[in-house]
């Protein structure tokens, strides 16, 4: 479970990103976040995974006080946690299969790395993680050769192979044209349905994000302003 408790976040230029947030997520929930460009979603989501310091209250995660995690330990943290982006973040010149056995290399020794030297369990585990977003055809193509929504695929995958218990995507359609969008979606939605990971999902397409989430929580100004099932949300959100 994820629990914020009067978490604020303030920056060093002073902006109160977010104030007085409480909220409980259950393991297996599949949560969207919604509000207008800086509303303070992006914030939320990577106080979570420790990408920003919370500045007040705290946040638990199976209870974990994240605050209270140093260097080596953030590290082991964050395995538990996939996090995908609106711009992919892959390597774009080398092959599919490489940019997920990078989910590994942080296990590997240094030669390993220099190398791109991997084991066959690596490897299995790999193949098996694109096969779950269907596309382990293009194991050996150029991730350059592939659309944005496979490439968004490749980095779900990529994140699929660390075996998380969370997924954090912040804003992971942003970039992708209407149908690509939804069979991202439904990606995520496979996923949390299939493996009970917890899919936390920033996004401003609302229409979409009532389809596909099962609980909606609305940011205005830094607050929690709508928390419920996606079917009691409002136009006023
Ligand atoms: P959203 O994801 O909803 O667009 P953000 O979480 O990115 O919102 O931003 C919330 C507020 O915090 C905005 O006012 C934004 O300008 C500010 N902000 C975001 N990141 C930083 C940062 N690294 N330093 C200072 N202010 C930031
Ligand atoms: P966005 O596309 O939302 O602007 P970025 O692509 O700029 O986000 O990523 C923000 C930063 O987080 C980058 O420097 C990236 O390398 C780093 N990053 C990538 N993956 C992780 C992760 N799993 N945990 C923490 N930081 C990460």
């Amino acid at each position: 479970m994820i629990e914020f408790i009067n978490v604020e976040k303030t920056y060093g230029n002073n902006v109160k990103a977010l104030q007085d947030i409480n909220l409980k997520i259950d393991q297996g929930e599949f949560v969207a976040i919604i509000g207008l460009s800086g509303a303070g979603k992006s914030t939320l989501i990577r106080c979570i995974n420790r990408m920003h310091d919370i500045t007040g209250g705290s946040l638990i995660v199976d209870d974990i006080d994240v605050s209270s995690l140093r260097g080596k330990e953030v590290r082991k943290f964050r395995k538990r946690i996939g996090m995908i982006f609106q711009s992919f973040n892959l390597v774009t010149r080398t092959s599919v299969l490489k940019n997920v056995l990078v989910s590994f290399v942080p296990e590997l020794p240094f030669w390993r790395k220099l190398t791109g030297v991997f084991s066959k369990e690596h490897k299995t585990k790999a193949l098996t993680a694109l096969d779950q977003v269907g596309i382990l055809d293009k194991a050996y193509v150029r991730v350059d050769q592939l659309s944005g929504g496979q490439q968004q695929r490749v980095a779900l995958a990529r994140t699929l192979a660390q075996n998380p218990d969370i997924i954090l995507a912040d804003e992971p359609i942003a970039s992708l044209d209407p149908v690509t969008a939804k069979q991202v979606m439904n990606d995520f939605k496979r996923i949390n349905e299939e493996m009970n990971i917890t899919v936390i999902i920033n996004i401003h397409h609302v229409e979409i994000a009532l389809e596909y989430a099962n609980r909606i929580i609305g940011v205005r100004d830094g607050k929690v302003v709508f928390d419920g099932k996606s079917a009691e949300v409002t136009e006023e959100v």
